[in-house]
């Protein structure tokens, strides 16, 4: 009930990202080596500003890649990428302003281990938005009780299940109030008895018009809450479309044929 209860609240409680004009995110002709493996090759894609965009397939194609590229973990090797119109930025402060307003939820849930899941959720607000405690840890509570763990406040990471653990990564990157959120197989470490809470939360941020990159391999969330699949195979978008376009009728083999072993 902790889900349905995210899912019944109000738009207004969440971190909004709603605004229209260019895409938020951008990719021209991005190309990422590692030696001599090239891992993306001329990756074009734009996410705009509300959307959901869900990228899926094969493991090693390059997915993780692409999300780490975008928030700045990893350098391109040629190509645009853009936010909101204007190119990554590459020195130090403003990369640390980029991974501010990229939100970034890991399939390894990544927590502080050491700090409570409320310092969790307060830290990078204090340190990088520059907030009072007392007013990050009301928004951070606040955030919470959205994805159904405040009960869980005072307690450490490794106290919570792996679902629990994964809401309270998706607080934390909430917290910070990003422009877009990336979710790299934010449920694939997951039991299959937790993968439900998660997507039921990500699902009520995705109604709230949070701009949203999700990598994943549940086929039925990106069926039900894509604007947009996008496909990739061997570091390349390899199709992409609306999602009952690409699930009923794709149009490449090697979407074919991953879709075959898959669904
Ligand atoms: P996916 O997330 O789709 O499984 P990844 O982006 O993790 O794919 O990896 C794409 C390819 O790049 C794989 O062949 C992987 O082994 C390789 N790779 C990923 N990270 C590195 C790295 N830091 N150094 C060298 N090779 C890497
Ligand atoms: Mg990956």
């Amino acid at each position: 009930d902790a889900v349905n209860r995210v899912i019944a609240g109000g738009a207004a409680d969440w971190p909004q990202a709603g605004v229209s004009g260019p895409p938020l995110v951008e990719l021209e002709k991005v190309n990422k080596r590692f030696g001599d493996l090239h891992v993306l090759k001329n990756i074009d894609l734009a996410v705009f500003a509300g959307e959901v965009v869900v990228i899926i397939g094969p493991s090693g194609s390059g997915k993780s890649t692409l999300c780490r590229t975008i928030n700045g973990l990893e350098a391109h090797d040629s190509g645009t990428i853009c936010m909101a119109g204007k190119p990554l930025p590459t020195d130090g402060r403003n990369l640390a302003r980029l991974r501010a307003d990229v939100g970034m939820v890991f399939q390894s849930f990544n927590l502080f281990a050491h700090k409570t899941v409320l310092e969790n959720v307060t830290l990078g607000q204090i340190r990088v938005r520059r907030r009072k405690r007392a007013e990050a840890e009301r928004r951070g509570m606040a955030l919470l009780d959205r994805v159904g763990v405040a009960e869980q406040a005072g307690k450490y990471p490794a106290q919570l299940s792996g679902g629990q653990q994964q809401r309270v990564s998706i607080a934390r990157a909430l917290a910070m109030d990003p422009k877009v959120m990336l979710f790299d197989e934010p449920t694939s470490a997951l039991d299959p008895e937790m993968i439900n809470e998660v997507l039921g939360v990500m699902t009520a941020l995705a109604g709230t018009g949070m701009t949203m990159l999700v990598v994943t391999h549940e086929m039925g969330f990106a069926r039900r809450a894509a604007d947009r699949v996008a496909f990739m195979a061997d570091g390349e978008i390899v199709e992409s479309g609306a999602p009952e376009r690409f699930f009923d009728s794709p149009t490449s083999e090697r979407a074919r044929d991953f879709l075959s072993k898959v669904l």
